[in-house]
């Protein structure tokens, strides 16, 4: 029997108020993910597929433009209600989530935030209508060493020439588009970096096949490969040479979403087990009774919680538009790392049970490893970090400063 989710580790502290948007946005959120989500999340992980009508389903209820201003046809959520979403989401569905997750954080927010005001006529309206899109930053030689990409943009006249391979490119398969980071200048540095948006119809643009992976089984991560792909001048987003400043400034925002995500796993792995310790019976009574189970689920807790108000300040950061890239980092870090040792925990706690599929402990456990990886790995974020702290006079007192 797959257990259903009692969902009981939600937030609602009067000294960290949710605005009016985020808990109307959390409480649909939560009804779709308890009717559409959790029933079949066990079956889109063994399929490794989110079914299409799902995908258009939330679509239509605009959770894939939820960060598109609403001038351009998008929900124009604030990032904290956003956070709030992405948590629920993933709660559900680690895989769903993140898949949501990449059009709006990398996606959407690339466009509208690094963008000229043609680029974003263009596209947002189009996405805002039904169109996906996916970012193309990794490489099979370049992952957290960004600079290090091989991908080049050539200008021919109007339009460049696009050659490379790009690897592990969530939503590929279904994309419209694709934001592609490319050099423009292999002298240049930081400077020869430039990013572009690509059609999915353009001709010389090829996928790979979907990748086996451990955990988020059910989203798609493919390879995208460009050979004399010709994208209109038009595309480039920004100036030539802005594509590092948008690659970091986006992953900011990118840190927040992956976070929410670990947040809902987390959440979905504890919720699971206090369920669960409170059904198992050993020694003629509940599991629930023994001090090393509650001891546990008191850990498993308190990260929980650190790690979820660590999201939503971050967030909140955001939306004030204040700096919050150490912010982010630091969210990022600590609710990844919570969110494997809650999905590890869970798993020690359903035992033997929470080692089969029948349990959804098991794809917690799993879908957590990716939060440590993607959009920068735990090293990286605590480069970030230590890096901000060492050259940032705020950071000569570790004393609280709001
Ligand atoms: C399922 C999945 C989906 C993904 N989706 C996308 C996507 O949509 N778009 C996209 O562009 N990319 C995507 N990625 C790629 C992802 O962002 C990279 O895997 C990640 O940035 C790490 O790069 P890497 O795998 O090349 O590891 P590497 O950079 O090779 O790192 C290997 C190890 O070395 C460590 N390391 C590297 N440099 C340092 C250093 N200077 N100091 C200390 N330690 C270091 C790393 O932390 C890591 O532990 C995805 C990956 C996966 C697995």
């Amino acid at each position: 029997m797959v257990l259903t989710q009692a969902v009981e580790t939600r937030t609602d502290s009067a000294l960290f108020e949710l605005s009016e948007e985020a808990r109307d946005m959390r409480e649909a959120t939560r009804e779709f993910a308890e009717k559409r989500i959790f029933p079949n999340a066990e079956e889109w992980d063994a399929k490794s597929e989110i079914p299409e009508e799902i995908i258009r389903e939330l679509q239509e209820l605009g959770y894939f433009s939820m960060l598109t201003p609403e001038e351009y046809g998008g929900l124009g959520l604030s990032m904290l209600a956003y956070a709030v979403v992405i948590e629920e989401l993933s709660a559900g569905s680690a895989g769903l989530g993140i898949t949501v997750s990449v059009n709006n954080s990398l996606v959407i927010e690339a466009i509208n935030l690094f963008s000229g005001d043609e680029v974003k006529k263009k596209y947002l309206p189009k996405i805002s209508e039904g169109w996906i899109g996916a970012y193309c930053l990794s490489e099979p030689g370049a992952g957290t060493d960004i600079l290090s990409i091989s991908t080049t943009a050539v200008r021919e006249g109007d339009h460049y020439v696009l050659n490379g391979s790009k690897l592990w490119v969530t939503n590929a398969g279904f994309s419209d588009l694709f934001i592609v980071f490319a050099k423009t200048d292999k002298e240049a540095g930081r400077k020869g970096m430039s990013a572009f948006v690509v059609e999915r119809k353009s001709e010389g643009l090829t996928l790979g096949k979907p990748e086996n992976k451990l955990g988020i089984r059910c989203s798609d991560t493919r390879e995208v490969n460009f050979v004399d792909v010709k994208v209109p001048g038009e595309n480039l987003m920004g100036a030539e040479g802005d594509g590092f400043k948008t690659a970091v400034g986006i992953l900011n925002g990118g840190r927040i979403g992956v976070g929410a995500q670990a947040v809902g796993i987390g959440m979905a792995a504890l919720d699971a087990s206090i369920k669960y310790s409170k059904e198992r019976r050993q020694f003629n009574q509940p599991i629930a009774n023994f001090q090393a189970i509650q001891f546990k689920l008191a850990q498993m807790a308190t990260r929980l919680e650190a790690a979820r108000l660590m999201v939503y300040r971050a967030a909140a950061l955001k939306d004030q538009g204040v700096a919050h890239h150490r912010e982010a980092s630091m969210a990022k870090l600590f609710a990844s790392q919570a969110a494997n040792y809650i999905a590890n925990e869970g798993v020690q706690i359903h035992g033997g049970y929470g080692y089969i599929k029948e349990y959804a402990v098991e794809r917690y456990f799993r879908d957590a490893r990716i939060t440590e990886i993607y959009e920068g790995t735990s090293e990286a974020q605590q480069m970030v970090i230590s890096r901000d702290l060492l050259k940032d006079r705020r950071a000569e007192s570790s004393r609280a400063d709001n």
